[in-house]
């Protein structure tokens, strides 16, 4: 445990809210609007504030792949989105798939009425532009929390928001290859590869694989472009209009909640295709939203990780499927020719530019190599704290008070996001929103459930200081 402040910055009953993108935006803004028993700390880092990895983008090719209308940083989010949006691009329909940079201004707009609000209150908070480094506990109880070198904040209650980790190069990369400055481990910062790429090699056919194609084929319009992953499955896309509901949609989220294997839930998802031969099936597969955490809560580890190899890369693509345009982009450049896609394993990355990429094909098992004057790695979420080099979650591991999921899907947490410590005792006070609890939640990184997680959250630490607060009055003399 790093030493910890005899006088911090604060006082007992403030909470520390770590994190400056959506998440974070959302829990400080819910926090600001209803938490009076002390200062909202907001920790936001360097980044510009409330957009995070995902709204930080200006390239108007970035579309959301939620429909205008469920997007929203807070509970109550009404219209809010399609209005704001309507002021930026004339005429907005509820169903549009918009730039996901309008939601990044949105949010700043959204946090920045709440702070005017919460002034008009008298209610405290602040705002730092550096990093959290360190959690302690405090022996008086609480959390002194290091931020921007020696400075500490005394807290009671702590949330992390942190998202997820920075990239780590594939095992199969070498350090040649990675010190040759060709291979892109962020996909979002490809601003300083500035000699056009006769050939990009791009990780990954997911979402974060389908954006990175899109900006390239712009920035490099005579690059060849190629994409390589195990399947080589592009995400689904969207329906041009939303789907009526699947009749049978109810029955089927309870024989899935029955079922007790993942094989049984993955016939049972088949036979409801068969039944509905007419019906959407991106519908029935929508449909399950309200049930899927509870159905990730019920597999064990050993039938998590059968998930995991078998059925994650089909879910994925079925459920976080692409905007529209953003398939017909992918679906142009595949048919002019300009992008190839292969369904490979990368068994190595080599060179110093150009980069030899060695690839073993799914369906022949034949192994070849193809050269590339740029590889970027896109290949989505990283969540194994246990691995990354995140200084802060690092040391709430090392000092127990994070134990990182056997999976490496985030932390061990309940439901709620309060972390748990390594006898599963939840740790006072300490709470996450966000992609560390995937391994409770699985699906908890998307906008309509990361607002309604930091709602949750706001309202269970706020009645948590009035009941305080109560205690306190009781037990004087
Ligand atoms: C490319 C992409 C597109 C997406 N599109 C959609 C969409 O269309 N609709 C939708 O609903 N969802 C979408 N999502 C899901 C998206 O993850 C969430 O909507 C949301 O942006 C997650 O925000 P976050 O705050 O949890 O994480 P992040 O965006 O990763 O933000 C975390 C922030 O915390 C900061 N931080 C980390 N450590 C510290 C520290 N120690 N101290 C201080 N700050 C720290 C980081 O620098 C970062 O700024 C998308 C995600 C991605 C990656």
């Amino acid at each position: 445990m790093g030493s910890c402040p005899q006088s911090g910055e604060s006082v007992m009953g403030d909470i520390a809210v770590i994190g400056g993108g959506a998440a974070g935006a959302a829990a400080f803004g819910e926090l600001l609007s209803r938490y009076d028993a002390g200062t909202v700390h907001w920790i936001v880092g360097p980044q510009e504030l409330g957009r995070g990895v995902a709204y930080a983008t200006r390239d108007d090719r970035h579309l959301l792949n939620v429909r205008a209308a469920g997007m929203g940083v807070f509970h109550e989010h009404a219209e809010d989105f399609i209005q704001h949006a309507a002021r930026q691009l004339g005429q907005v329909k509820g169903t549009d798939f918009l730039p996901r940079r309008i939601f990044g201004d949105f949010i700043q707009a959204q946090v920045g009425a709440r702070i005017d609000a919460a002034r008009r209150l008298g209610r405290s908070f602040r705002i730092y532009p550096e990093s959290a480094q360190h959690i302690v506990v405090r022996d008086e109880g609480g959390y002194a929390v290091r931020i921007g070198g020696e400075r500490w904040l005394e807290v009671t209650q702590v949330v992390l928001a942190v998202g997820s980790l920075a990239q780590r190069p594939l095992r199969t990369v070498s350090s040649q290859a990675l010190d040759s400055g060709a291979y892109a481990l962020d996909p979002w910062r490809l601003e300083r590869h500035t000699s056009a790429p006769r050939r990009v090699l791009v990780i990954g056919t997911g979402l974060t694989a389908v954006d990175t194609l899109l900006s390239v084929a712009e920035r490099w319009p005579h690059a060849e472009l190629v994409a390589v992953s195990r399947h080589g499955l592009w995400p689904f896309t969207h329906s041009p209009l939303p789907l009526s509901s699947y009749a049978g949609q109810e029955a089927l989220n309870r024989d899935l909640l029955a079922c007790d294997s993942v094989a049984a839930m993955v016939r049972r998802v088949r036979q409801a295709f068969d039944d509905a031969e007419e019906h959407d099936w991106r519908s029935i597969i929508d449909g399950m939203r309200p049930v899927n955490a509870l159905l990730w809560q019920r597999l064990g580890d050993a039938r998590r990780r059968q998930f995991l190899r078998h059925v994650r890369w089909v879910w994925e693509s079925s459920r976080h499927r692409m905007a529209p345009a953003s398939g017909q982009a992918i679906h142009q450049l595949l048919e002019e020719g300009r992008l190839q896609v292969r369904a490979a394993r990368v068994l190595a990355v080599d060179g110093a530019g150009p980069l030899q990429v060695t690839l073993r094909e799914r369906a022949t098992q034949l192994v070849s190599t193809l050269g590339a004057d740029l590889v970027i790695q896109a290949t989505g979420l990283d969540t194994a704290i246990a691995y990354g080099e995140h200084e802060l979650l690092a040391r709430l591991l090392n000092d127990s008070l994070a134990v990182a999921d056997p999976l490496q899907l985030g932390v061990l947490a309940r439901a709620d996001g309060q972390l748990l410590g390594a006898h599963g005792e939840p740790q006072r006070g300490l709470f996450a929103i966000g992609s560390l609890l995937r391994g409770n939640l699985w699906e908890c990184t998307a906008m309509p459930e990361i607002r309604a997680a930091a709602h949750q959250l706001a309202v269970r630490l706020s009645d948590a200081a009035v009941a305080t607060s109560r205690d306190n009055v009781q037990d004087m003399p």
